[in-house]
């Protein structure tokens, strides 16, 4: 079942491509990212270079995509676009590498998902722009070494962790997306509204951002159910109240927490004490892939100090004990 504050990407957000900001200074938040991104874009400009590859690591929906295609656009050239599941055999990557125009950008999304042999292929294609095509079979197969010409590869990935060392060590700017503030959210939110025409007062905008988990997906996915929601109530200007009525028949709680969330905090809380608890057990339990809980579910609330990471596996942190209105034990271990 889709989940109304998962980051990831779902089919009713196919609207979301035209809506994307266009530009560095159009990209709200990340400032650091955007910071470094745009220092290493006017020095590759300058010297008529690609661009370094860039890895770009954090949980879905926070821009990562619409960063890639900005990075294009800021330099000036094409923007080609794969992921790594999609790349099933070597020659699908040697045909997308040898069409690539000089400095072009290729993204590739979920780059830790690439099958092990097609990453080989990847590495003296990004670090020396050559190609070693093998060319037949069995004792009469040869290898051709092609020249490609320079690009800029942009990984995406949910974890900088996943990704096999080699490849990662082979991006010359690695950026982390962090979650955005209340306050960006915000920003955002009233931006996307103007684009739908919609009648959103600021405190119903700031409501909507302070739910949306830190993530421009989620924000822009639950403004327009609000949007939907207020069309249905009557029109008129969309008050704080509004956006909390509709939030809340949504399943979204007051911090932006679903049922989902909530199952996972319960789980935890009553069933282990609050931990620590290993995420294959957790992941048993709720009847959810292990890596869902660790790409999607649980950055979040970790971020919010809900839920503790620790060697010895999860813990309900203090934050976590009171949102589901108990009193935090004493003397945990930890
Ligand atoms: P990711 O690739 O990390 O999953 P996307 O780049 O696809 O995320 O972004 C998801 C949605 O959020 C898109 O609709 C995009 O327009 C919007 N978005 C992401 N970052 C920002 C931002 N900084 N400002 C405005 N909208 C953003």
């Amino acid at each position: 079942e889709d989940r109304i504050t998962s980051g990831e990407h779902l089919p009713d957000d196919a609207a979301e491509a035209a809506l994307r900001p266009q530009t560095l200074d159009d990209f709200t938040g990340q400032q650091a990212s955007r910071e470094n991104l745009k220092i290493f874009i006017q020095a590759a400009k300058a010297r008529g270079e690609a661009l370094d590859h860039v890895l770009l690591h954090g949980p879905p929906g926070l821009g990562k995509t619409t960063l890639a295609q900005i990075v294009s656009r800021e330099l000036g050239v094409g923007f080609r676009a794969t992921s790594g599941p999609v790349i099933q055999k070597s020659g699908d990557l040697a045909a997308i590498l040898t069409n690539l125009q000089p400095r072009d950008v290729l993204f590739i999304d979920e780059i830790h998902r690439l099958q092990p042999a097609i990453e080989e292929i990847l590495y003296p294609a990004m670090e020396d722009f050559q190609l070693d095509l093998i060319i037949g079979e069995g004792p009469g197969a040869r290898t051709v070494r092609i020249d490609l010409p320079p690009f800029t590869l942009v990984g995406a990935t949910t974890r900088a962790g996943l990704l096999a060392t080699p490849l990662r060590d082979r991006f010359g700017i690695p950026l982390r997306l962090v979650f955005y503030t209340p306050d960006e959210l915000a920003g955002i939110v009233i931006r996307l509204a103007q684009k739908l025409g919609m009648d959103l007062s600021y405190e119903g905008a700031y409501e909507i951002a302070k739910r949306s988990r830190g993530t421009p997906r989620v924000a822009g996915r639950l403004t327009r159910r609000v949007r939907d929601f207020a069309a249905v109530a009557g029109g008129g200007t969309i008050s704080r109240e509004m956006a909390d009525a509709a939030l809340t028949r949504l399943d979204v709680d007051q911090r932006g927490l679903d049922a989902m969330d909530i199952r996972y905090l319960k789980r935890l809380a009553e069933h282990h004490g609050g931990g620590p608890v290993g995420v294959e057990t957790l992941a048993a339990a709720l009847a959810e892939a292990r890596d869902t809980l660790e790409d999607v579910v649980e950055p979040y609330l970790i971020q919010e100090g809900l839920l503790l990471r620790t060697s010895r596996g999860r813990m309900l942190g203090d934050a976590g004990w009171k949102h589901l209105g108990y009193v935090p034990p004493q003397n945990r271990p930890d």
